[in-house]
């Protein structure tokens, strides 16, 4: 069994800079959107190259309000919608870069995380020579709330679990299981998109929110079918909350080793899980890679103990 993609024992950044412009799904906003390589122990850092190269580390500790999307803030500097990129960016494996933006929101693009891929493939990995470090989960934390729950335990992988049910024919009950590593992101998650209920676009419009929505970055539910289909995946849906679960947990700011679980979550419970377990030092500890790597040599495959326990 090769774990080669599942625990790497270097850091890495990107090759080369690539760059994208787009508009932000909330806002409505033009941004434009930089990747750029970064030394060893940077992290995930935000630049607002519109104030000064203001820095926004990817971290949960600059979690700001969350409600339709995941926003950065610190000494009152918004970046917003960071979701789609950070779970590229996770899930690639990318320790450390520099994504400098010159406006308050991530640009949407197509709604899901593919458009981000693919800037990482054309930019390329350049692996480092400084160990990486992991943040291994050593007991559970979960955050319940009406009905909702997220919760992570411990495991020698990342592994997610999420489970989505919204009353729509086209919905339902969705499930996605799974070893993120870069091949199954890709393969499962990336291509699935952004969707909102037809019924909900007023009252998010009144909010403030979507100003930059369309046709072309979100798949519209109407209330027994879909506006503008076909769809990519028959549980698109349950695939997009996966890979907003995993964006979220990003900020966690080191790659994790434990297993999630979420169900009927959404950016608020999954912040919030962040900021609990980052709260709670008993609750993990950092390993280095070699640790992580001979853990998973002397265990059983994680994945035969990963069972369901609806
Ligand atoms: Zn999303």
């Amino acid at each position: 069994m090769c774990y080669s993609t599942e625990i790497r024992m270097f850091q890495s950044t990107i090759r080369q800079p690539v760059e994208t412009q787009g508009i932000g799904l909330h806002t409505g906003v033009h941004t434009h959107l930089r990747l750029l390589p970064a030394p060893p122990d940077t992290g995930i850092v935000f630049r607002r190259v519109d104030l000064d190269n203001f820095r926004i580390e990817a971290h949960g500790d600059n979690v700001a309000r969350v409600s339709y999307a995941t926003s950065l803030m610190k000494q009152g500097v918004l970046l917003s919608t960071t979701e789609h990129l950070l779970a590229a960016a996770y899930s690639y494996g990318i320790d450390n870069i520099f994504i400098d933006i010159d406006n308050i929101e991530i640009p949407i693009l197509d709604g899901s995380a593919e458009p981000f891929l693919q800037m990482l493939d054309q930019a390329g990995i350049r692996r480092l020579r400084r160990k990486r470090r992991y943040l291994k989960v050593r007991k559970p934390v979960e955050v319940v709330e009406d009905g909702r729950r997220i919760g992570i335990y411990p495991a020698n992988l990342f592994l997610v679990r999420c489970y989505v049910d919204f009353p729509h024919p086209l919905v339902g009950q969705q499930q996605v299981e799974m070893i993120v590593n870069p091949d199954s992101f890709r393969q499962v998650l990336s291509r699935a998109r952004t969707f909102c209920f037809e019924s909900d676009i007023e009252p998010l419009r009144s909010m403030g929110l979507i100003r930059g929505g369309s046709l072309d970055n979100a798949i519209v539910l109407t209330h027994n079918g879909v506006m503008n289909g076909p769809l990519r995946f028959p549980d698109e849906f349950g695939r997009h909350k996966a890979l907003d679960l995993i964006g979220d947990l990003d900020l966690v700011g080191l790659p994790l080793l434990g297993r999630v679980e979420a169900r009927k979550a959404g950016h608020s419970l999954h912040t919030q899980l962040v900021s609990r377990l980052l709260a709670d030092s008993s609750a993990w500890e950092v390993t280095t890679s070699d640790d992580a790597f001979h853990a998973l040599e002397s265990h059983q495959r994680p994945a035969e103990s990963f069972t369901a326990a609806d």
